[in-house]
């Protein structure tokens, strides 16, 4: 069935693909996830991407191919900032907490080629210089269609090719079907001074609970003190405390991060779970970390 339903999307006329999706249901294959990836395909190559996004929305678990198929789809029909949203959605904690690490799904070659032209559409080289950072750290940009994808985005968005630049910081969490972003020490979020102030509160009670800042994870060429103060304010740190502010009572702070997580903010993450009494799960680029009563799950080996 998901070899025949491919070919239904490129024959005419809808009533056949309707009478194919029927068939499916009665047969009960809804629920088979290769038969789901397989229509939701067909119906985003119709630009039914409103079945699409259905069919999507009930695939439990998706894999790859799901997130690629939808996305495609979402490119394709010129919906590429939905695309994009999609691609930070997919990186986030799953919220069932059994066998999270299973269940990780990260861009893969197939998601980034499809991304790319639609940077060149958006002319957002700098989404263009994210995807590339990305292909570069998971080794994808070998990859021949990766590394065509990423000339051509160059030469659509009018820019020399200048290698990648050091990608700054992100963290972000999910609150209310709205993702926050955080970057390091910056003031774009609506609820950044609550948020720095929040962070400013909790420090002060990890210092009185022992803790140290590891200034080793600050490079610049400054003072302790300052070098204290730029760690304060780490993109995971402030995802977290905004997520100390907004979720639900007693539920699981979940985080993600673009990069791997630095010692600080690791060490921060693990004082903060024993303080406020509160699981944090940090997913950052290599792995996930489960800060509970004050440890964390990969036993500070990562
Ligand atoms: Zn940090
Ligand atoms: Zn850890």
């Amino acid at each position: 069935m998901s070899g025949v339903l491919p070919a239904c999307a490129r024959s005419e006329g809808l009533a056949g693909k309707e009478a194919m999706h029927g068939y499916v249901v009665k047969r009960g294959m809804a629920g088979n996830r290769f038969v789901q990836n397989a229509l939701m395909d067909m119906y985003a190559r119709l630009g039914e991407m409103d079945v699409a996004r259905r069919i999507f929305a009930v695939i439990d678990p998706r894999d790859v191919v799901s997130w690629n198929t939808l996305i495609t789809g979402c490119v394709v029909q010129g919906h590429v900032a939905e695309a994009f949203q999609l691609v930070t959605e997919m990186q986030l904690p799953s919220s069932s907490s059994k066998e999270e690490e299973d269940a990780i799904v990260m861009p893969n070659n197939i998601t980034l080629m499809t991304l790319l032209p639609g940077c060149a559409a958006l002319a957002a080289p700098a989404r263009g210089k994210e995807i590339h950072g990305y292909a570069v750290r998971h080794a994808l940009e070998s990859d021949i269609a990766v590394g065509s994808a990423l000339v051509d985005m160059y030469a659509k968005c009018g820019l020399r090719r200048q290698g990648v630049a050091k990608e700054p910081g992100c963290s972000w969490i999910e609150l209310d079907g709205a993702i926050h972003r955080f970057m390091a020490g910056e003031s774009a979020h609506p609820a950044s001074a609550e948020v720095h102030a929040h962070m400013d509160a909790l420090w002060e009670r990890m210092r009185r609970e022992g803790y140290t800042p590891d200034t080793s994870c600050v490079l610049h060429d400054v003072g302790e003190a300052e070098k204290a103060a730029m760690l304060r304010y780490h993109s995971e740190k402030l995802a977290i405390a905004f997520g100390l502010l907004r979720a639900p009572a007693g539920a699981a702070i979940r985080v993600a991060k673009n990069l791997r997580v630095c010692n600080d903010c690791h060490e921060a993450a693990k004082f903060i779970s024993k303080m406020v009494g509160r699981e944090i799960v940090l997913r950052d680029v290599r792995r996930f970390h489960h800060f509970r009563d004050g440890s964390c799950s990969c036993g500070d080996y990562w």
